[in-house]
């Protein structure tokens, strides 16, 4: 069974899922992102698969996400699209006191007994954060150069001349006021 959830929704409803192996699929998009205050990815596309197998007062949820989002490059700051993929397994435990070293898996989120439903939303958020590169930057071309805006890169060299003229001279100045200051 493979369920399509609307794009809105990033919830598996366990309650009423039978025992049993199924499967999910979640559309991320432009909207999913802006739910979370102060994200820094603005736009992508990821698709999130999801094998769950439901197993008496538990539930592992075995994500497969493939995609793109959009960063900034540290380089240029031009943003561009950086590719997207994750694998990792949730446990999802129904009776609220399970530990993570209780299960194998990565992950395990703790439900009130009370619950029905799941929300995925921010383990996803996360974990396409986690995917990304400690060093976001402009991939090389087929010829091994920078795909990184040329521009930006000459206006940032010239900010950074400027500001490195700037603290020559403060240092030139305080160094002749110093001795100024030692010749009265
Ligand atoms: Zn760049």
């Amino acid at each position: 069974m493979s369920t399509a959830n609307n794009q809105y929704s990033y919830g598996i409803a366990y309650g009423s899922l039978p025992q049993g192996k199924h499967s999910f699929r979640f559309e991320v998009s432009d909207a999913f992102f802006r739910r979370f205050e102060g994200s820094e990815i603005s736009e992508g596309h990821v698709s999130v698969h999801v094998d769950a197998e439901k197993a008496g007062s538990f539930m592992t949820l075995a994500f497969d996400m493939e995609g793109d989002v959009k960063v900034s490059c540290d380089r240029c700051l031009d943003e561009f699209f950086a590719p997207v993929a994750f694998e990792g397994v949730l446990t999802v435990s129904f009776t609220g006191d399970a530990e993570e070293d209780d299960f194998s898996e990565d992950e395990v989120i703790n439900m009130q007994s009370g619950d029905t439903e799941v929300d995925l939303a921010q383990y996803i958020y996360e974990s396409i954060c986690l995917s990304l590169p400690m060093q976001r930057l402009h991939p090389n071309d087929e010829q091994g150069r920078s795909t990184c805006n040329k521009d930006m890169l000459a206006k940032l060299q010239a900010l950074q001349e400027e500001a490195q003229r700037a603290r020559s001279e403060n240092s030139l100045w305080s160094k002749l006021s110093a001795n100024g200051t030692a010749t009265k």
